[in-house]
């Protein structure tokens, strides 16, 4: 693994101690082993680094669009050189299979590989005048200090999708990566720095929400906050920026459907919806935890589904199976409360449903995939986010109630439609309400740029991809008499 000095945070290019010297142990999920510390940084750090930040945000902004592209093309180059290391941090840290988190770097480095490209690509526009002596145009600057707090089971993906635009917009950045899996975050900044990032340009502090999250949102320096987690700590973000009125972006949690009609070909459709519930232990935002299939099929999708669910292969991060454990103990009874709440109310646990058996499994924080049919639309499991490897069933019988099965929710992430009917995807793509939606897929996987938009409950002014430098730039009107 690529080695970190330990405890320290990464403030204007020095890795430095707490004043305090207090640490959090972080933990591997599978064995529940401490195996790093992280400093626990309070409100005098989070103020150092964004001073370090103010300190860089105009020589960063005057340094030339090519030259901070071609910074972060050197930083691209140096996590391909290290992708191994990286994924080996990240898969032990979150507790997923090593190739999942090979996968995860390697989107990482494409998006900084993609957003150094578009440095040298940031324009204004130019109007029209109803005068002939009146000229106009606008000019796309940086926010200036833009502050980024971030969830733990993508962390790498997390931290690019923001740090690569923001900075190859010329900004600077204070990151507050989650307590729970923060030595990717860590390692990244290390080479981002060994990379020609001059300091001050990418800061790191790593510590709990309320202690280094909340006063970096609340600190006058910062002029843009990004926040990617749940939905009650994003409702806590937005508070704390209103206070300053400072532009906010919040990708936050999802409930997101799989919509499955008679006419899809199932043979490709079940591995992909298995897949988009089991891959990261069911711990992604655009995990598809709701199967609404129509009732002709539904029975054999069940079964087949049963059948994919018993075969996945669990281990640890470096047994690089299919699937590993959650996070940690909160989210294993949190996912495991959800299971017993749905089997009291009524629910078929079709499969899963406990721990894996086993001496390898018995210190860390497994859950089986668990399929459960008969499920009723006000149960919790059904409604709220479990953020673990747990699918509901729900059956319909036609477009407008699969619709309405859709938007039966207070989440606008991700929708998957599956059918070979052209007219009919387009009907459900234009009347359901969600950020995303993925025809014969379950999220996109392919497309390069497509921004990662979100609604209701799950956020706003999300986007990214090809839009992601208008959220990093903020647009000056100029008007000028001739
Ligand atoms: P969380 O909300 O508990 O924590 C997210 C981050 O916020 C962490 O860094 C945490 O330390 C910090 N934080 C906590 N309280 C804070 C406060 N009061 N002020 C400032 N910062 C604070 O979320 P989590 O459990 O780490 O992540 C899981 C959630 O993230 C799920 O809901 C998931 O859907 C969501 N998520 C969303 C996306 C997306 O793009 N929409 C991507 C990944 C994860």
């Amino acid at each position: 693994m690529l080695s970190l000095p330990e405890s320290r945070l990464l403030i204007d290019g020095d890795w430095v101690p707490t004043a305090t010297g207090e640490t959090l142990p972080v933990e591997d999920p599978a064995t529940c082993e401490t195996f790093a510390l992280i400093a626990a940084a309070g409100p005098d750090e989070v103020d150092r680094a964004v001073r370090a930040a103010e300190a860089a945000a105009d020589p960063w902004a005057r340094t030339s669009p090519a030259e901070r592209g071609a910074v972060l093309r050197r930083w691209a180059a140096a996590i391909a050189e290290h992708s191994e290391e990286l994924a080996a941090t990240e898969a032990r840290d979150v507790g997923k299979p090593l190739g999942d988190a090979r996968r995860n770097i390697w989107i990482a480095h494409d998006m900084l590989v993609y957003f150094a490209g578009m440095a040298d690509k940031v324009t204004g526009a130019t109007l029209p005048s109803r005068l002939e002596e009146s000229f106009g145009f606008t000019l796309a600057e940086p926010h200036g200090v833009c502050a980024l707090i971030t969830a733990w089971n993508v962390p790498a993906l997390l931290m690019m999708a923001e740090a690569a635009p923001a900075l190859a917009a010329g900004n600077t950045l204070v990151v507050k990566p989650s307590e729970c899996a923060p030595l990717v975050v860590l390692a990244l900044a290390r080479l981002g720095t060994e990379s020609g990032l001059p300091p001050g340009v990418l800061n790191v502090v790593t510590g709990l929400g309320p202690a280094a999250g909340q006063p970096l949102v609340s600190h006058p320096g910062v002029r843009h906050v990004s926040f990617v987690g749940s939905t009650a700590t994003g409702r806590a973000i937005v508070r704390g920026a209103a206070e300053r009125l400072v532009p906010v972006k919040l990708e936050l949690g999802g409930k997101s459907p799989n919509v499955v009609f008679p006419d899809a070909d199932l043979d490709s459709a079940l591995p992909a919806i298995a897949a988009s519930i089991v891959e990261n232990a069911g711990q992604n935002c655009n995990a598809g935890s709701r199967l609404l299939v129509h009732r002709s099929v539904a029975d054999e999708v069940t079964e087949r589904l049963a059948t994919i669910f018993a075969d996945v292969k669990i281990g640890h991060w470096d047994d690089d199976l299919d699937m590993g454990p959650v996070a940690n103990a909160a989210q294993r009874a949190k996912v495991e409360g959800h299971i017993a709440g749905a089997r009291e109310a009524g629910a078929r646990i079709v499969t899963g449903g406990s721990r894996p058996e086993g001496e390898r499994f018995a210190a860390g924080h497994f859950v089986q995939p668990t399929l459960i049919d008969r499920v009723d639309p006000s149960m919790a499991v059904v409604r709220e986010e479990v953020f673990g490897p747990v699918l509901t069933v729900q059956r319909f019988d036609d477009t407008p109630e699969a619709v309405n099965l859709v938007n039966d929710t207070g989440f606008g992430l991700q929708v998957g439609v599956w059918t070979r009917d052209l007219s009919r995807a387009l009907r459900v793509v234009r009347e359901v309400r969600s950020g995303q939606v993925s025809v014969n897929e379950a999220s996109n996987v392919g497309v390069i740029g497509l921004p990662f938009n979100v609604t209701k409950d799950s956020g706003f002014n999300a986007g990214g991809g090809y839009t992601a430098m208008r959220e990093y730039t903020s647009e000056k009107a100029v008007s000028i008499r001739i």
